[in-house]
């Protein structure tokens, strides 16, 4: 289905890119422009309307082809912005620029504390910008302003402002070495971390800052240089932090952003021969592309990838509404498009009812409508293509029988709504239970056995989050321990800080965002070994 998808993607960019035309495609169709005003953005009217380039060697350029493509409003499908279709040869000058600012430039021989005050600059000035960045974020990806403003912003800005503590803390160790064939022979042996070099990163559009900083926080603070492609259908904001990080100082070509599609411009990053290390998040089968481009040069891979995160509700919860308020949240914080997304609702089966006639409820409630409107709750989905996705998933859980509590359906309005959906009555096979939907759907299972639940939650190729609601502390320890992901929630959900490593079990990835256990990620080991 993929690779059916990915053609079709393929073939559809090919008409919508264009060399500098309006490059609109079919797959949206032309609309009158819902153009943003000084009015409806403020803070964001004036760049939003500045020509949009790579950012080369600390330069802004076009697309060595002269190409654009457009960039949409979810919530109406109008044009936004023309950014570059970028393809190989951009990377390839992208690439050439930071290895050239990684060898010969100042970044990696820079004063560890001169680098983290530079990083923390740069968690500064998102919060100065903060507003300008939640109108950007809103209008790009759809989620709603208030949303980006408490959330994606400032969870950006604090992931600079720790990594900038990192700066003056990369450290190795001094080893008391007993070499057997040198018995007289005395030895001073310490290792350097040291950075792996040139860094590609492709990010994602559901939190499309955010993912940049989680990317160029670790390995700006380590000393890589970075090419950052952000994804096609959100490449706004990757684009205006880059001018917040030159205004920061950044010396030239140590972070190169540039936009383009996928299978072109990602391709080749990930494939490219003078690229240490690449960094993903995205999905599961792109990121099996990832790992065979890389095979070229052995270049290292860390992985960000899907997820079918089980929620479990005990009866002992204590607080049902506050875990009926966690489990809505869980699922449709980000209209559901979040890789952690509690998307498979275990509920003890006394409870059962009450569990998801209560999130039902809170879905009904939610307020559809454009990331701008200060009413709304949940924005539209990204794009046309993701809308397609999830409405096909809620049409084949139809098909294989499942019982729908609440949505279902597309939602009304010109732009890419979907209703908030609670699903029952499903069986283990059917799809919407075992593949990634990412959109605002959950299915609710109930279970009577809790040595069952744990093979159960379990069941499934992916293994990034987890929810347990209980009283019962040890209990939730027992369960927390077989659970097989990267994170467990314990009576509360989708709970992210900097200091907290971020990643996934089995087919969710490799490696971890976040905390310090990133930086072994962006890192080299070098022993160090002195005759004495
Ligand atoms: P995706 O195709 O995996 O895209 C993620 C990033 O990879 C984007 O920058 C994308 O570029 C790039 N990419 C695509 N094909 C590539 C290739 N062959 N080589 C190198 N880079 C490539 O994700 P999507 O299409 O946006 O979403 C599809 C599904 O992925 C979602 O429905 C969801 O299941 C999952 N997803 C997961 C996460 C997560 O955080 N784990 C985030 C987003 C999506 P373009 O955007 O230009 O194609
Ligand atoms: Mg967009």
């Amino acid at each position: 289905m993929k690779t059916a998808l990915l053609s079709s993607r393929l073939a559809t960019r090919s008409l919508k890119s264009s060399h500098g035309g309006n490059g609109h495609g079919p797959r949206h169709a032309r609309r009158a422009s819902c153009a943003p005003t000084a009015a409806s953005v403020p803070h964001a009217f004036a760049w939003l309307k500045r020509p949009k380039h790579n950012l080369i060697a600390g330069r802004w350029v076009p697309a060595a082809s002269g190409k654009v493509f457009d960039v949409f409003n979810p919530a109406d499908a109008s044009v936004l912005a023309r950014v570059p279709d970028s393809d190989k040869e951009d990377i390839h000058r992208a690439v050439a620029a930071a290895r050239r600012a990684f060898d010969a430039g100042p970044w990696r021989r820079m004063k560890p504390n001169e680098r983290g005050k530079l990083l923390w600059r740069v968690g500064d000035l998102i919060l100065e910008h903060a507003d300008e960045l939640a109108e950007i974020e809103s209008l790009d990806n759809g989620k709603p302003r208030a949303v980006a403003r408490v959330a994606d912003v400032p969870l950006a800005a604090d992931l600079f402002h720790y990594m900038a503590g990192w700066a003056t803390k990369i450290e190795g160790h001094t080893i008391p070495i007993s070499v057997p064939y040198a018995p007289d022979a005395r030895f001073h042996a310490f290792t350097l971390r040291e950075p792996v070099g040139v860094v590609g990163q492709i990010i994602p559009w559901n939190f499309p800052l955010l993912m940049a900083a989680w990317k160029l926080g670790p390995a700006l603070t380590t000393g890589n240089c970075v090419v950052l492609k952000p994804a096609e259908q959100t490449p706004l904001t990757a684009l205006r932090l880059g001018e917040l990080l030159l205004e920061a100082g950044l010396p030239e070509g140590v972070v190169n952003i540039v936009t383009g599609f996928g299978e072109t411009a990602g391709a080749a990053l990930a494939a490219h021969d003078d690229v240490d290390k690449v960094a993903f998040t995205g999905s599961t089968e792109v990121g099996r592309l990832i790992v065979h481009a890389a095979a070229g040069n052995l270049k290292k891979v860390s992985l960000e990838l899907g997820g079918k995160s089980p929620n479990i509700v005990f009866k002992d919860v204590g607080d049902l509404d506050a875990a009926i308020a966690g489990a809505a949240n869980a699922i449709f914080f980000n209209h559901g498009q979040c890789c952690c997304a509690g998307s498979r609702l275990m509920v003890e089966k006394d409870v059962f009812d009450a569990v998801v006639a209560g999130v039902a409820a809170h879905a009904k409630k939610i307020k559809l409508g454009p990331g701008l409107d200060p009413g709304t709750q949940m924005g539209p989905l990204v794009s046309e293509e993701q809308f397609r996705r999830v409405t096909n998933y809620m049409h084949q859980g139809k098909q294989e029988g499942a019982c729908y509590v609440t949505g279902g359906e597309k939602a009304g309005g010109r732009g890419y709504f979907v209703q908030p959906t609670v699903v029952k009555d499903v069986k283990p096979s059917m799809s919407i239970v075992r593949e990634e939907i990412f959109g605002p759907v959950v299915v609710a299972e109930p279970f009577t056995k809790p040595e069952e639940l744990i093979s159960r939650a379990n069941d499934t190729p992916y293994g990034l989050a987890a929810g347990v609601w209980t009283r019962d502390i040890a209990k939730a320890h027992r369960i927390a321990a077989e659970l097989r992901a990267g994170t467990v929630w314990i009576n509360c959900y989708n709970v992210f800080d900097a200091a907290l490593p971020f990643g996934g079990y089995k087919q969710s990835g490799w490696g971890r965002e976040m905390g310090h256990e990133v930086l072994e990620h962006y890192t080299e080991t070098k022993a160090v070994v002195v005759g004495l």
